[in-house]
């Protein structure tokens, strides 16, 4: 595999056996580090799941998805995305993280290189180096409430510039991107002919009555962008692994052609639970949601008055993104302290990169009680820090 030896290990999904580990010797962990929301997963998608299993729904089916649902993903993206698509635009794959490697692979070529968030979602540089490209980042600063500067996403394009990457609802800091932003983004693509992947899987977090803008319901957006979204999230369906990817019809073809040769199709039965999700599931994400933000302002309150750290109240996504520099430890020695002294994981903002420093992040997607447990426990210790 191209550049396989300077790829890092992912610690968003490493945490997962950290925090069993943990348990299994005895400490009494709250996993704040995750990236998944800790609900169940809605009853109609389970349904949907022993529907086909009944059916016999248990063999190969089409590798770029089955029609039904990629139908009602184009009625959705149509409706709530105004992204103009049919099913030939879509791929449903396992999990969104696949798109993005299918996506990304079939559209660059040893060499180039591809704009990214600092801080940003680690795995898009993995996939770009496994690709044999060079990831190049631009600063999402807190000062500019996360969002990045045009201006500084342009001082960065190169000759050998292809694409451009961007998440709105960001992983890690929760920051939604203004559909003026997004329209910005679309001059630079425009302007240098660029390529563009939009991250799209924390859509359904917003909060306060902001709005989820998609780059591709840009007109002349559509067929330069691969959008991406999936069920993972705001179902809470990860451990289901689907995903899909929305973009022009010949680089559907081609990821669809990836597809047929690695992992042949999405699994058939959970196509048919996420089909039943989407038809029927809006009421289960609405309450999730809500729910989320009460999560949220529990955090962001607590994290608040605890001195030398700040935390700007996100505005999407289910991640608080704390300032710790003041108080004279790292992100990284805090992350660990926590750790050690209370059992709460959380991760240290430099997983996200190099503008991460000086953060920790928080995930309030877990039951109420333990994000309770986790801000008393947490509060407690860094209260302690300033005495
Ligand atoms: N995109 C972002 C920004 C994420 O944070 C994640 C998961 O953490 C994914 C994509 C992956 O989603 P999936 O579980 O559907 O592969």
């Amino acid at each position: 595999m191209k550049g396989q030896k300077s790829i890092k290990p992912s610690a968003t999904v490493g945490i997962i056996d950290k925090a069993r580990a943990l348990r299994q010797a005895g400490v009494n962990v709250i996993n704040m580090g995750i990236g998944e929301v800790m609900a169940d997963s809605p009853a109609e998608a389970k349904e949907g799941l022993m529907g086909a299993l009944e059916k016999g729904e248990t063999h190969y089916v089409s590798s770029q998805g089955i029609p039904e649902l990629r139908d009602a993903i184009a009625g959705k993206l149509v409706r709530e995305n105004d992204i103009q698509v049919d099913a030939d635009h879509i791929i449903v794959t396992p999990g969104a993280k696949y798109a993005l490697y299918l996506g990304i692979t079939a559209m660059i070529q040893a060499g180039d290189e591809v704009l990214m968030p600092d801080p940003g979602w680690m795995t898009y540089e993995a996939i770009v180096q496994m690709a044999g490209g060079k990831a190049v980042y631009f600063p999402c600063l807190e000062e500019n409430r996360f969002s990045p500067r045009i201006e500084d996403i342009e001082s960065r394009v190169t000759p050998k510039t292809r694409m451009i990457i961007f998440t709105t609802p960001s992983n890690p800091t929760g920051a939604v991107l203004s559909l003026e932003e997004v329209k910005a983004i679309a001059g630079l693509a425009r302007k240098y002919d660029l390529l563009v992947v939009s991250d799209e899987i924390y859509e359904k977090f917003i909060y306060d009555g902001h709005r989820h803008s998609s780059i591709a319901a840009i007109s002349d957006m559509r067929d330069r962008t691969l959008t991406i979204n999936g069920f993972s999230k705001g179902w809470a369906m990860t451990g289901w692994r689907i995903g899909y990817g929305v973009g022009n019809k010949s680089l559907i073809e081609r990821m669809t052609t990836m597809q047929q040769h690695s992992v042949t199709c999405t699994c058939a039965f959970t196509q048919r639970a996420a089909l039943a999700a989407q038809l029927r599931s809006e009421d289960s994400v609405r309450a999730l949601v809500a729910d989320c933000q009460k999560k949220r302002d529990l955090v962001v309150e607590t994290l608040n008055h605890i001195p030398g750290i700040s935390c700007p109240s996100p505005q999407g996504a289910f991640y608080a993104f704390a300032n710790v520099t003041e108080t004279g430890k790292t992100g990284d020695e805090l992350s660990l302290w926590l750790l050690e002294k209370t059992g709460v994981i959380t991760l240290p903002g430099s997983t996200f990169g190099e503008c991460g420093k000086g953060y920790l992040r928080f995930s309030y997607a877990l039951p109420r009680d333990q994000v309770e447990e986790g801000m008393n426990r947490a509060g407690e210790a860094l209260m302690g820090l300033s005495r």
